[in-house]
């Protein structure tokens, strides 16, 4: 399944440099902490790299998403302002970008009942990303807002008509059903939609320190915002395997290798020639390696970030006028989709 997408992440590439005014871009995350290397290797470096190239950008913050797996919202204000505040630190120009939550565009969220009637229980039961969550989830029951939420998703990136999707390997599936979904409505009321394309990058799933997907909610995550020190202590601590000599084998080693992807990624170097370097020096040097690396590379983000971090009341603006520019938008998509659909009184 991942290597077609690697393929046409490939192609969108050409295709990007050729022509960036033909692609708008939709992607976001949770408001459920502080964003991590997973995040940033994973999708934020793409958006801010594809934004530099002359892409529009759009980011929504997913706080309506939030309660996917928790019953309750923690902290909301915090870590949506927290999120700001890493995409800026990141590159991303507030100036061109609409950064926008769910919970401010009403029109956005009008555009998943009509999408609903547009797919089967079926499809969003057999969803393998949903299907981890739910192993993952803190929750005794699963709520309907698991089953739904890939659905949302494609309200959030059809609303705007983005056709392409900066993301990691865990939204290939959620991808998939919003082109169902753009494809089913525009073959049974009218062309409205594009189909939109993933874009993976070079790291689609970083692992974590316990050595599964990096995650937000897994306490194996090593933060933007972290210290250089902090860094250095979670780095020691990852797990890697028994095998004294290092080497570069994604499919048989696969903490290893993350952490060699990791420090390739940060330092410009390729994985395969590091481990080569590293080679005798076992694990302590493959984690001083990544250790250097990832501290040196973050260094710039984490001092603009200390920069802006006094000032809220500017994030917070940032969103006023995201969600200002997103409103407008949904309002008219919804307008467009209740008059197709014949849903309009
Ligand atoms: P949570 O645990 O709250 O779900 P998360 O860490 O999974 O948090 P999300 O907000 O669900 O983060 O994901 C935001 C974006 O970051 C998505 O595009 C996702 O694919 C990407 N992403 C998250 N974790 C990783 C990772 N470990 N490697 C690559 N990409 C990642
Ligand atoms: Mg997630």
């Amino acid at each position: 399944e991942t290597a077609p997408a690697e393929r046409r992440s490939a192609e969108l590439e050409e295709l990007v440099q050729q022509q960036p005014q033909q692609f708008r871009v939709l992607t976001g995350d949770r408001p459920t902490g502080l964003l991590h290397l997973g995040h940033y290797f994973g999708t934020l470096h793409n958006r801010v790299r594809l934004q530099r190239q002359g892409v529009e950008l759009m980011v929504v913050i997913a706080d309506y998403q939030v309660l996917t797996d928790r019953d309750v919202a923690e902290h909301l204000q915090q870590h949506v302002e927290d999120l700001v505040l890493d995409y800026l630190a990141a590159g991303i120009d507030p100036q061109r970008a609409t950064i926008f939550t769910h919970s401010a565009v009403a029109a956005l969220n009008q555009l998943l009942l009509p999408f609903l009637s547009l797919v089967s229980v079926a499809e969003l039961s057999r969803n393998p990303t949903v299907k981890d969550e739910i192993a993952h989830s803190r929750q005794a029951a699963v709520s309907g807002l698991m089953f739904t939420y890939p659905a949302h998703q494609a309200a959030d990136i059809l609303f705007g008509k983005a056709n392409l999707v900066p993301v990691g390997q865990d939204q290939l599936p959620h991808l998939e059903l919003t082109r169902t979904i753009a494809r089913r409505f525009n073959d049974r009321y009218r062309p409205l939609f594009p189909q939109p394309d993933a874009l993976l990058s070079p790291a689609p799933l970083l692992l974590g320190t316990d050595g599964t997907k990096m995650s937000k909610s897994r306490g194996n995550a090593i933060l933007l915002s972290a210290t250089a020190d902090e860094t250095a202590r979670q780095i020691r601590g990852a797990k890697t395997d028994s095998q004294r000599h290092i080497t570069y084998d994604p499919q048989t080693r696969p903490e290893v290798a993350s952490l060699l992807l990791l420090a390739g990624l940060c330092s410009g170097r390729d994985p395969q020639e590091l481990a080569t370097e590293i080679g005798a020096g076992g694990a302590a040097l493959l984690k001083k390696v990544v250790t250097e690396a990832v501290n040196e590379h973050l260094a710039p983000l984490r001092a603009r970030r200390a920069e802006l971090a006094g000032d809220r009341a500017y994030l917070r603006e940032v969103l006023r006028r995201g969600n200002a520019a997103a409103n407008a938008l949904a309002e008219t998509t919804l307008a467009e989709v209740r008059e197709a659909m014949n849903t309009r009184y």
